[in-house]
């Protein structure tokens, strides 16, 4: 089940853009000068729990608005930008747009959101991450608690020791940390003792089938009894249909996150959907 992604992205990228074909080099020049014009934007997937049958929070996912090709997705341009160590400035744009909007939808009514956001590796190995992320909190005012951050299990198993010292840094600001993905890399479960961690994003090619194929359904409730008993919220990535829904409701998982509720999209679509409300049994 590893992900597929990464360094062929780039390769398919290329032949897409036809008589304009451009370089790895110039596609690095491009995200930069992008960076700059604020070619890029976010866009926000609800996060539904299905006992409130609220949107209690959104997850922020970066998206490049090329003036020439169009709207282009992160798999298609996160692997160079992380490469390149572009994404270390993309990924601090990422962080404080999404705590603006998070201020500025709780300002506009929409209440306490957790605006989760995603860091990517070379992000988390950076030594003044948690300072960055502080002077982010304080320059957009949002709640702490109002903030999640998400990170990968390969991430956060790589250097278990400076791991440990780097995720209690970030957890004395007061955010929150999300295992993304989980299932898909190497945990080794004593660390999701030892990791301060508060939740755990069941990926979705276990939900795919969740209500069809028993294998998965025993991984998945594996994980969401894991998780329940160490005390970790947990989410479902990746939910598509009501089936997989009543599936994961009897198995526990009560916060869901999926096309069934809504794809990411712009902020004011955001709004309406919120405002809109959700129905979560038919
Ligand atoms: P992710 O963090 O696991 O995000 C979930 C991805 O699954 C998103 O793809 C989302 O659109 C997609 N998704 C959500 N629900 C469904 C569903 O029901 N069905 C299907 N088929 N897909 C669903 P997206 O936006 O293309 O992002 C892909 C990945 O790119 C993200 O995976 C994340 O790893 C990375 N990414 C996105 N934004 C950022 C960012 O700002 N920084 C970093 N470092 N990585 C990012
Ligand atoms: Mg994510
Ligand atoms: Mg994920
Ligand atoms: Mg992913």
């Amino acid at each position: 089940r590893v992900k597929e992604h990464g360094r062929n992205s780039v390769r398919q990228f290329i032949p897409e853009m036809g008589a304009t074909a451009i370089s790895r080099m110039n596609m690095e020049g491009a995200m930069r000068r992008g960076l700059e014009r604020g070619e890029f934007a976010l866009h926000y997937q609800p996060k539904i729990d299905l006992l409130t049958q609220r949107i209690v929070g959104a997850e922020a996912l970066v998206r490049w608005n090329h003036p020439q090709i169009g709207l282009i997705h992160p798999i298609e341009f996160i692997p160079l930008a992380e490469e390149s160590g572009l994404i270390l400035p993309l990924g601090e744009w990422v962080l404080t747009e999404a705590c603006r909007q998070q201020v500025a939808w709780l300002e506009a009514g929409l209440g306490a959101l957790e605006m989760s956001v995603n860091v990517s590796a070379r992000q988390f190995r950076q030594e003044d991450l948690a300072e960055r992320v502080a002077q982010v909190v304080a320059a957009t005012g949002i709640a702490p608690a109002c903030l999640a951050l998400e990170l990968t299990e390969s991430m956060v198993m790589q250097d278990v020791n400076s791991t440990l010292l780097a995720l209690r840094t970030l957890k004395q600001l007061g955010l929150s940390i999300s295992l993304d993905d989980f299932g898909t890399g190497y945990s080794s479960l004593s660390y999701l003792r030892r990791f301060p961690i508060d939740e755990l994003k069941i990926d979705k090619s276990f939900i795919n089938d969740v209500h069809v194929n028993e294998d998965d359904a025993a991984i998945a409730g594996a994980i969401i009894a894991m998780a329940l008993s160490l005390g970790l919220r947990v989410v479902a990535e990746g939910v598509e249909s009501q089936a997989q829904v009543d599936r994961l409701l009897a198995m526990g998982c009560t916060q869901v996150q999926g096309y069934l509720f809504g794809r990411p999209m712009d902020a004011a679509s955001f709004v309406a959907k919120f405002q809109a409300g959700v129905r979560v049994f038919p």
